[in-house]
């Protein structure tokens, strides 16, 4: 029974199992083989049929099976997969669970227990797992709103009404810190006081802490920075809307920030988006991006709850950034790569080529993901994908791009001028001059103005 199922004869492996299934002894694992083998054979109604049969004994399986099944009548059904079911379920609650969505008062859907902070939402709850003296009661109610607002604001309109009271400008700059090469090059421009703040998932995923843990030790004990490390599972809120999990906007990677601003008293939040996200709407058309909806609108309410919005990398691309990265001591603690081993890339995925391949790290350009990203149209991450092409001199490996890789890319590197105004006034010199000291400014006309590959 065993060489058969490993062998995959499912048939065969069931109907030794069929044979023992009643024999009390050997039951348990007679009855695992003839249920698996079923779901290997794709029988998801026999799969739900034998689980009913046997008590429930195999509801994992038996939920996927629903679920595949589902998925096959309709494929756009909103149902979750099993894996989410079992993480949303498997979640902390908090001991006040009374407490419901307040449309109507959105602060008062915050309270903390200890020194976890708990905001209900309208599928669950959600925590923060806050400094041991932080106290929810003496944060301004403007860092709530913002907060629920940027974890809501896709689904939920009512986050958007305007605040009420003021809050009266921090005195210090914070940087939402994922120990990504952004966020770094970010960190090594801003003043030595920013603080670092690290999001921590607390569900497990295949996402791999070790590399930023490494970089956060170095921060905190080699370079004297000011580094706080607050455990949340607010990436698990996008999932109740049928998403994957992650973050629920740009700016929820800084939430635990927003609460901590009256407690840290932090004036401005800065964010590693480079240039490939401001001045270029995604990565590979040219736009003014003072002008967006999306500039303004977060500027003002950011003020509003007496924070700063801080772009220190804005004017400087991916490909500067990891430059910035390179021209200091810190790479070695740096990987982009989600799938190595917490030191090596994996060398197959599309981090490897664009983000480890223009540092010199090993990847192979025929690895399946690598190719299958090189073939959409359009290219993803345009700019830096052609100018990474270019100093990997690998343009003869992509023909089909002969035509964009024409335009000269050196310039990728320099910072975009026009950036510097948008920094806040208290740190503008200090931080232009020190992206300065890794980087040179672009000269004018400034290329990336006329940026627009795919004529859009
Ligand atoms: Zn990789």
């Amino acid at each position: 029974m065993r060489r058969a199922y490993n062998k995959g004869e499912w048939e065969k492996a069931r109907f030794h199992a069929f044979k023992i299934v009643d024999r009390p002894k050997e039951q348990e694992l007679a009855r695992s083989v003839i249920i698996r083998s079923y779901w290997n054979q794709e029988d998801t109604a026999e799969v739900i049929r034998l689980n009913l049969l046997w008590g429930n004994s195999f509801e994992e399986l038996s939920m996927k099976a629903k679920y595949v099944s589902q998925k096959a009548i309709s494929p756009n059904s909103k149902v979750h997969h099993p894996r989410i079911l079992k993480l949303q379920n498997g979640q902390p609650r908090p001991q006040n669970e009374r407490k419901e969505w307040n449309d109507n008062d959105i602060e008062s859907n915050f309270w903390q227990e200890g020194s976890r902070v708990w905001m209900v939402h309208p599928h669950g709850w959600t925590f923060w797992d806050m400094p041991e003296s932080f106290s929810l009661s003496s944060t301004h109610p403007n860092l709530l709103k913002l907060t629920a607002e940027i974890l809501l604001y896709p689904w939920m309109n009512s986050t958007k009404a305007p605040f009420v009271k003021t809050r009266h400008i921090g005195s210090l700059p914070a940087l939402a810190f994922s120990a990504g090469t952004d966020s770094t090059a970010a960190a090594l421009v801003m003043p030595k006081n920013t603080i670092l703040g690290y999001h921590r998932r607390t569900f497990e995923s295949i996402l791999d802490h070790r590399n930023a843990d490494r970089l956060l030790t170095h921060m905190k004990e080699e370079k004297g920075r000011k580094v706080v490390d607050i455990s949340s599972n607010h990436e698990l809120i996008r999932t109740y809307y049928y998403k994957q999990i992650g973050f629920s906007s740009d700016f929820s990677c800084a939430t635990h920030l927003i609460l901590l601003a009256d407690h840290c008293d932090i004036g401005a939040l800065a964010f590693g988006m480079p240039l490939d996200n401001t001045w270029l709407a995604k990565g590979r058309k040219f736009r003014e991006f003072t002008e967006t909806p999306y500039f303004k609108y977060w500027t003002e309410r950011f003020l509003s709850a007496g924070i700063e919005l801080f772009l220190p990398i804005a004017g400087v691309s991916e490909a500067g950034a990891m430059k910035i990265c390179q021209d200091s001591d810190i790479l070695p603690y740096l990987n982009s790569c989600l799938r190595g081993d917490g030191i090596e890339g994996c060398g197959k995925c599309w981090k490897c080529f664009h983000k480890n391949g223009p540092l010199g790290r090993p990847f192979d350009i025929q690895a399946k993901e690598i190719q299958t990203f090189l073939k959409r149209k359009p290219l993803p991450t345009a700019t830096h994908a052609l100018w990474a092409l270019q100093q990997l001199k690998l343009e003869s490996e992509v023909p089909e791009l002969s035509s964009l890789l024409k335009t000269d890319l050196s310039w990728w590197t320099s910072s975009y001028p026009p950036a510097k105004e948008i920094l806040p006034l208290r740190w503008r010199e200090e931080t232009w001059q020190k992206i300065h000291d890794f980087l040179t400014p672009m000269n004018e006309p400034y290329p990336v103005e006329s940026i627009n590959h795919y004529n859009e």
